[in-house]
């Protein structure tokens, strides 16, 4: 399998050129060059594999991405990856019915209780590996608000060939996010807290990044969502879900996806395009509704800093939605027209009138790949942490709960709708019990997974510094490998 650039660049690359790159050189994001379709004898097969073994299931289904990596090799990776001791089920992704046609798939039992574990454990072998086989390494430059930076740093942790310098904005961060990645005691992990807020952090980051003799000199490297092999990790859990809620693969299924950049919806069309009989995909966001607005309207209309709202399901907050170019791609017809469009669009359209919109030909198109979205608030987001612990005696988290709102709107008789779990609700203390508050009822309380108890009494490694980009990268050079 070989991979092009979402905006026309005709050079191909196996995985290997691409897994420790961000962009393409052109811009764009890379896709395979095609979608590698999966017949129903495959189908029946894995059906079989997944009800032994989730990691089994994913060495197949990477396998038809990866050409370049020997296959004992990726098969050893994938299990070393997703085991029931990191995970904490045998099914790594279980489905639970919650009430009728609704179901739940569990992605958020991994170490740091968000699904971007999921895709993060993967990647954290995949990139020791590769850098061990090139006799490299790399240092990780990041910037985050919670979620990804304590992913990538559990998922790096004493790997070798790799350092992480994580920049967050100092006392910012809720105890317990605080808690999960500063009490990482593995030399590898830089955590630096930016006398400043989250945009700053990440303004540096592009700033070291910018300044392309120290990126060659530090071998800086990035884990941003954009990443196509967070992305194909990701796909795997598609299949797994859907093997769980059907008996047969006469069957078809939705699934309901709490969406920010894109990433993960974006995983569930590429289950699509391979041809798993995905019925719809329900793409719900928060109040920051940029992809709403676009599946609604066909406009897509990144907005600024100042258009960002805070919101209690604060990884869904984003102002532009960093995936989403490759299903634009894809919308247009995943060839070199496609590219040159794609361009014209978000190379050319973006910058220059700050947004765009499809033809209406382009828009009514998007019916024949599924695509269905919504929105929820802080409101909706309560009543259906409420309703789903009244009904289904299930505690979830507030981006879960959009989620499930959204799917609400969009359930079918006769379709299994899975909602994807993206985060355990011990993450959101404050907000679930504001959902019960006033209700006459107890708030219950949510359940901290037996690793992460007492996090908050570790000893912390973190270093203070201003918002200053020569003083992050003169940390760098004195700590990186
Ligand atoms: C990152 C994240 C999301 C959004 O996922 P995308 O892949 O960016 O669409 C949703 N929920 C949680 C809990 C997350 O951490």
């Amino acid at each position: 399998m070989k991979y092009l650039s979402t905006r026309g660049d005709p050079t191909l690359r196996g995985f290997s050129d691409i897994l420790l790159e961000g962009l393409a050189p052109d811009g764009g994001l890379y896709l395979p060059a095609s979608y590698p379709k999966v017949d129903a004898a495959t189908l029946t097969r894995w059906r079989a594999l997944a009800a032994n073994s989730y990691a089994d299931l994913a060495y197949e289904i990477l396998s038809l991405y990866i050409g370049d990596i020997p296959a004992a090799d990726l098969q050893r990776l994938v299990r070393a990856t997703y085991t029931e001791a990191v995970f904490g089920t045998r099914e790594i992704t279980p489905v639970a019915q919650l009430e009728g046609g609704l179901y739940l798939q569990a992605l958020s039992n991994g170490p740091t209780l968000a699904f971007k574990d999921m895709a993060m454990q993967l990647l954290g072998q995949l990139f020791e590996y590769e850098l061990a086989r090139r006799g490299e390494h790399l240092n990780i430059l990041g910037a985050t608000s919670g979620d990804t930076g304590s992913a990538a740093e559990y998922a790096m942790r004493g790997k070798r060939g790799i350092h992480v310098f994580m920049l967050s904005p100092h006392g910012r961060m809720s105890p317990f996010q605080q808690a999960q990645m500063f009490s990482l005691p593995d030399a590898n992990i830089h955590n630096i807290a930016v006398e400043g807020v989250f945009d700053d952090c990440q303004d540096i980051v592009k700033a070291v990044s910018n300044d392309l003799e120290f990126k060659r000199r530090w071998k800086i490297g990035t884990v941003n969502s954009i990443n196509w092999a967070r992305l194909l990790a990701q796909v795997v859990y598609y299949f797994a879900g859907y093997f769980q809620a059907t008996k047969s693969n006469a069957e078809r299924v939705s699934f309901a996806v709490p969406s920010g950049n894109f990433g993960n919806i974006c995983a569930g069309h590429v289950a699509r395009m391979m041809g798993l009989p995905i019925h719809r995909l329900v793409l719900a966001t928060n109040e920051n509704d940029v992809l709403d607005e676009f599946f609604r309207t066909g406009t897509y209309r990144p907005r600024s800093t100042a258009e960002t709202h805070e919101t209690s399901s604060p990884s869904m907050d984003i102002s532009k939605a960093s995936n989403f170019e490759r299903f634009v791609f894809d919308l247009l017809g995943h060839d070199a027209k496609a590219g040159a469009r794609t361009k014209a669009l978000f190379g050319e359209a973006l910058a220059r009138d700050g947004g765009f919109t499809i033809t209406r030909e382009e828009h009514a198109r998007i019916a024949s790949f599924g695509f269905v979205s919504g929105k929820s608030t802080h409101a909706d987001r309560l009543a259906a942490i409420r309703g789903t612990w009244q009904r289904s005696h299930r505690l979830v988290d507030t981006h879960t709960a959009d989620g499930l709102k959204v799917a609400s709107e969009h359930l079918d008789a006769g379709v299994p709708m899975i909602v994807l779990e993206t985060a355990l609700p011990a993450k959101f203390a404050a907000t679930i019990e504001e959902a019960f508050a006033g209700q006459g009822v107890p708030a219950p309380a949510p359940e901290v997974p037996a690793g992460l108890r007492g996090i908050e009494k570790l000893p912390r490694r973190f270093t203070v510094l201003p918002a200053d980009a020569a003083l992050v990268k003169r940390h760098i050079e004195t700590h990186a490998g």
